[in-house]
């Protein structure tokens, strides 16, 4: 970087003028920019706007999501997946409620100590909500400022990510927050991952990758991380009133939401001996899907029942239920149990 100060003003100054609208920038309320940040966390912000809305309608203080049921939170978060940053979320803002009076902590080491609030949260909320001087490092700032400084570590490691939260310490002793919005927004909107906008950047003049003509090769990530797949079996069981069997999980992903019967391929439970009847299946799967979280795929068969089950021949117990196909709205689904479900309304 040749001249630090003007980089700064072109870089905010184009923020001032070019910045997307977004419901959360209009805000200086810490509870909703600290929200916008969790729902923001692999999710486009298209599909944010609209549930970031609706749930601060439904929970405007920190007051009202305390005192919530989890079912309510997970039900208003369907479709945005990754359930446990709602999970840790709620988890925080109550701490939030007892213990600091309802009101989210200005020390970031207190703040980051709350549930689910790793470093680039603890340094958007505080930067945006408070203008704390940390710089928030996500892989928009990996891929900016390594093109910038024409960087080639690997930004997967720990010690990149810490040099550069150090690197950037000088730009966030002002303006913090205007500063990691601005970094963010130039990688979304310009500095993007493939053929990024240089001739339209407003901080080209400071680029030395764009100098060096090395900008496809930056950022450098070299330790991927293989991701798992994890052949899943879906049952669907119908009884004679059309409704059909739906169990809650009990695993740590997706905990406590609604799913057709499923089962891992390799697990020793079998729905046979979790409901105590038998039932033939179609051999053949009438209906398949994969379904991908950050570090594993689920690669999801979905088998129906050859015959109608009668309901009381199997009996419930408080992790099972018969959905009624008009009552869905009433569960939690995750994102690939829904598909499964609207395969069966079509
Ligand atoms: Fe990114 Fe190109 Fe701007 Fe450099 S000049 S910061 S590579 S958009």
């Amino acid at each position: 970087m040749y001249n630090e100060k003007r980089f700064k003003n072109n870089l905010l100054q184009w923020f001032d003028t070019e910045q997307r609208a977004m419901p959360w920038r209009e805000t200086k309320n810490p509870y909703y920019i600290w929200l916008s940040e969790v729902m923001l966390q692999q999710t486009q912000v298209k599909t944010v706007i609209d549930y970031y809305l609706r749930f601060i309608a439904r929970f405007p203080t920190i007051r009202d999501l305390s005192e919530a049921h989890e079912d309510e939170v997970l039900k208003l978060w369907e479709g945005l997946g990754y359930y446990s940053r709602a999970r840790n979320f709620h988890t925080a803002i109550r701490d939030v409620h007892q213990n600091h009076n309802s009101e989210v902590p200005m020390d970031p080491k207190t703040f980051g100590a709350l549930k689910g609030v790793g470093p680039y949260t603890q340094a958007a909320v505080m930067s945006i909500a408070f203008d704390q001087p940390l710089a928030t490092v996500d892989g928009n700032v990996f891929r900016v400022w390594s093109r910038l400084n024409n960087d080639t570590r690997d930004t997967k490691l720990q010690t990149t990510r810490k040099a550069y939260e150090a690197e950037l310490a000088p730009y966030v002793q002002q303006s913090a927050g205007d500063f990691n919005q601005a970094m963010m927004e130039l990688g979304a909107m310009i500095c993007t991952p493939k053929a990024p906008l240089c001739l339209f950047c407003p901080v080209q003049e400071h680029c030395e990758a764009f100098e060096q003509g090395t900008v496809a090769d930056l950022p450098v990530k070299t330790t991927k991380v293989k991701k798992k797949v994890i052949k899943q079996h879906v049952y669907l069981v119908k009884n004679e009133f059309n409704e059909y069997l739906i169990t809650k999980r009990k695993a740590n992903l997706l905990n406590n939401m609604w799913q057709f019967p499923m089962y891992d391929i390799e697990d020793e439970h079998s729905l046979e001996s979790d409901i105590g009847v038998n039932i033939n299946f179609y051999k053949q799967s009438s209906y398949q899907l994969k379904h991908q979280f950050t570090h594993l795929t689920w690669d999801i068969k979905v088998f129906e029942a050859k015959h109608i089950v009668h309901k009381e021949d199997i009996t419930l117990t408080a992790d099972m239920e018969w959905l009624d196909l008009n009552q869905k709205d009433n569960y939690n689904f995750p994102v690939s149990m829904t598909k499964i479900y609207q395969f069966l309304r079509e």
